[in-house]
């Protein structure tokens, strides 16, 4: 989340093939999620975050994160980060009082950085809520439930950028600090030897500072644009790229659910993605939902794709219609049945299965 700017409407929803510099007339568009067009409803949500104060988020899984992805109707649907922003702009005491925060300062070798994206993991490796560093290095992150959390700071050189939330001398985020490589708290560079602190309900925890360390030059930029929805318990090829992505990294995401396997390098996929590579993923059935991390390591340095993937159920299956079709007037009822409309942990009827078609009747056809 970012509200550090003033009111900025209609600004700059922006893909990986095409800028757009605001909600043109031009953009080929629809309402229902056709193939190759944007979602308006998608697009309004992002701008009415503008409207009401936010600027672009950090997170690719954030309504507010700077791109659109055509064909796909998830930008309709706000993160807890957009929440997170919209709150610090327009608090509710009541509703806040039993949430935390962490606050720290992000240096590197004593110099304060400024405009290191601080981000806030929780124990299912969902990047929550994220904030960018004040010219004096120091952070808040606020409105965080209660739990164990893990905070990194990384520099915005890609996807998202500078350009993105200022980059000229009257914006706020001007000159941002980028010379540095992603650092846990710690101050290590990876998930597993980074330090777990606890954010009491109610309590924001000081002391989450961090000692960036050097850059390395590698840097993960793709896929860049809003972040992929993929189904838990589901394989696939996924094509990341940026620089120095070649033999001897390794990729892993921040859930140990998602497992990240055989890879193949390849070439040049974007301007700003020299080297690319395809990688295995596999995501377990019961992988914790939500926005997840994907990084790349090599030799002490890391970088990540921070919410570059969010974890989904699967689509409902089995879908029955009838009657199959009707008088274009209207009128008839129609019945819709399917699988997997309801996860097992809103069922509470059937806990041996681990999917059910309706929350008020345990139906052993829907059990799998
Ligand atoms: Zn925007």
């Amino acid at each position: 989340m970012l509200s550090h700017s003033s009111i900025v409407p209609f600004l700059s929803v922006q893909t990986r093939s095409r800028q757009l510099s605001r909600f043109s007339i031009s953009m080929p568009r629809a309402r229902s999620g056709e193939t190759g067009k944007y979602d308006i409803q998608s697009v309004l949500t992002h701008e009415a975050g503008h409207f009401l104060g936010l600027d672009h988020a950090g997170l690719l899984s954030s309504v507010m994160t700077a791109y659109g992805a055509p064909s796909q109707l998830d930008q309709r649907t706000l993160a807890y980060d957009d929440m997170a922003g919209v709150t610090e702009i327009y608090p509710n005491p009541s509703a806040i009082a039993s949430l935390g925060g962490l606050a720290g300062t992000i240096s590197a070798g004593g110099t304060p950085v400024f405009g290191a994206h601080v981000v806030a993991l929780d124990a299912n490796g969902t990047p929550l809520v994220s904030t960018l560093s004040l010219p004096d290095g120091s952070f808040q992150i606020l409105f965080l439930p209660g739990g164990t959390y893990r905070v990194y700071a990384e520099p915005l050189d890609g996807p998202v950028t500078e350009q993105n939330v200022g980059g000229n001398s009257s914006a706020f985020y001007y000159k941002l600090g980028t010379g540095f490589g992603t650092t846990y708290y710690g101050d290590v560079s990876d998930l597993s030897r980074s330090q777990a602190g606890t954010v009491p309900a109610g309590t924001l925890v000081r002391g989450a500072d961090i000692h960036v360390l050097p850059a390395t030059g590698l840097n993960l930029t793709e896929p860049g644009a809003f972040a992929a929805r993929v189904p838990v318990g589901s394989t696939g090829m996924l094509t990341v790229g940026g620089n120095a992505i070649t033999s001897g990294v390794t990729f892993s995401a921040s859930t140990s659910s998602m497992g990240l396997g055989s890879t193949t390098f390849g070439g040049s996929i974007a301007t700003d993605a020299p080297t690319s590579a395809q990688v295995a993923i596999t995501v377990a059935s019961n992988a914790p939902l939500g926005p997840k991390n994907i990084s790349v390591s090599r030799s002490g340095s890391t970088s990540l794709l921070s919410g570059g993937v969010v974890l989904v159920n699967p689509p409902p299956a089995g879908i029955q219609i009838s009657p199959s079709s009707g008088a274009n007037a209207g009128g008839a009822a129609v019945n819709i049945r399917s699988q997997c409309i309801f996860r097992r942990n809103r069922c509470g009827k059937c806990s041996s299965c681990q999917w059910h078609d309706d929350p008020g009747r345990n139906a052993p056809e829907c059990c799998r």
